[in-house]
């Protein structure tokens, strides 16, 4: 889990969409030399009728003239992560999501409680100079973000939680309900041939003790007709004692 506390806030320098994201065609870097990329960005993210089909969304002067569908009382610019939760209070018809490259993959460090909920729902990319500066790009796919090429071709509906796509949006509705009780993650699954085996390695840590006892149930289920429950019900027992002292072993 990423700490909040190591973004500091958006960048006013222009930093360079990294390579492999950039051909996702999935975000928009927004050039302006000014602290307001944040702000360019959620706007960017609005699918405002006038610019959502325009050909160069990268023009930050495209979103000046609508800087005032958005209430920044009392929020600097740049806009840090913490400062967010005031940005979703203040604009009652948007919520903000946020995520972060590290260079190596893209987690979401910033989940709103009000995640489509709202009229507009805006996803923010934070990349970094490896400078401690930070810049907001505007998320427009999430489904192109997240995916890989070979692994998925088509569209997917994507948990704003942890970045699981799912094939249809019954499935995601039926996961987000219960990862959304969680703080925002992201799965990372072993590379094959790398990092796939796990093994107990520190042999040095182990604690000798004169008894260990191994127990194991064995279980039939019972359903439970009135509320559809499914009850363990225990229909044996084994438990082996092990121990140093070969009288009890
Ligand atoms: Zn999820």
């Amino acid at each position: 889990m990423l700490s909040v506390d190591r973004i500091v806030v958006g960048s006013r320098y222009i930093i360079p969409t990294p390579k492999h994201i950039a051909g996702k065609r999935a975000i928009v870097n927004i050039r302006s030399s000014d602290n307001y990329c944040f702000q360019y960005s959620a706007l960017a993210g609005m699918n405002l009728d006038s610019v959502s089909s325009h050909k160069h969304k990268k023009r930050a002067s495209l979103y000046k003239p609508f800087m005032h569908m958005l209430n920044m009382e009392s929020i600097q610019s740049p806009v840090p992560l913490s400062s967010i939760g005031k940005f979703d209070s203040r604009n009652s018809d948007i919520s903000v999501n946020v995520l972060y490259h590290d260079g190596d993959q893209i987690v979401p460090v910033r989940t709103s409680i009000f995640t489509n909920q709202r009229k507009h729902h805006v996803t923010l990319l934070t990349i970094t100079n490896g400078n401690k500066k930070f810049h907001y790009l505007s998320v427009q796919s999430l489904s192109k973000l997240v995916s890989t090429a070979a692994k998925y071709k088509h569209r997917h509906c994507v948990c704003h939680y942890c970045l699981y796509p799912f094939l249809n949006d019954d499935r995601l509705k039926e996961h987000t309900i219960m990862c959304r009780q969680h703080q925002s993650q992201q799965i990372r699954y072993p590379t094959p041939g790398k990092d796939d085996v796990l093994k107990f390695t520190k042999f040095n840590y182990q604690f000798p003790v004169p008894f260990v006892i191994y127990a194991d149930f064995e279980c039939l289920l019972e359903k439970n007709e009135s509320d559809h429950s499914v009850m363990h019900v225990p229909s044996g027992l084994c438990a082996l004692t092990v121990s140093i002292f070969e009288e009890h072993d």
